[in-house]
């Protein structure tokens, strides 16, 4: 499984806030829309699609389901807005964002995916999408602020991207040089 591949797809609906005209929590937080895209990636690979197609549809059936104003879950059949409305500052979501943080955690210790990803590996750079779009913007309460609770899983992501984003860029910088030695 392509860990970086997985964090990359459980923040793109949140890109809808950075493409003019498509609204946000709209078409690219639709469970309808996911399935379609996914049905392709299902007949191609079969199961082992199915980490990545959890990864997406996470995003809107747990986090932005629970927390923040309601999302257009069953766009383009209907674009009524579906959710809880739980704030995301309240103890519910930092409750549930605490536990499936420690939950991934533990899993991606046990599996040792954590130590992957600290690897020199090339497929790391993909993690460059959610540091610059989603984590450290979010220090400048792009697109919301992170609640003072949530901030050391945040951090503990971010620092862990970030060693990892160096990582894989000094070991392409390295095998540059070695081609060109001049
Ligand atoms: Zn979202």
């Amino acid at each position: 499984m392509n860990i970086p591949l997985v964090f990359l797809l459980s923040v793109i609906p949140d890109t809808d806030l950075l493409i003019p005209f498509v609204e946000h929590r709209g078409p690219f937080h639709s469970i309808v829309l996911t399935i379609a895209v996914f049905v392709p990636f299902f007949i191609k690979y079969g199961r082992s699609a199915s980490p990545y197609f959890v990864a997406l549809i996470q995003h809107s059936l747990v986090g932005d389901y629970v927390a923040g104003g309601g999302i257009q879950l069953l766009w383009p059949l209907t674009t009524q807005p579906y959710g809880l409305n739980v704030s995301l500052a309240s103890p519910l979501s930092i409750a549930l964002e605490w536990t499936i943080f420690l939950v991934s955690a533990i899993i991606m210790i046990k599996t040792k995916d954590v130590y992957k990803l600290l690897q020199p590996n090339r497929s790391n750079l993909i993690l460059a999408v959610p540091t610059f779009t989603v984590l450290l913007p979010t220090f400048l309460a792009f697109p919301l602020h992170v609640p003072l609770e949530l901030v050391p899983p945040h951090l503990l992501y971010l620092g862990i991207f970030l060693i990892s984003l160096s990582k894989c860029s000094h070991a392409t910088i390295t095998q540059l040089m070695y081609k060109n030695p001049s």
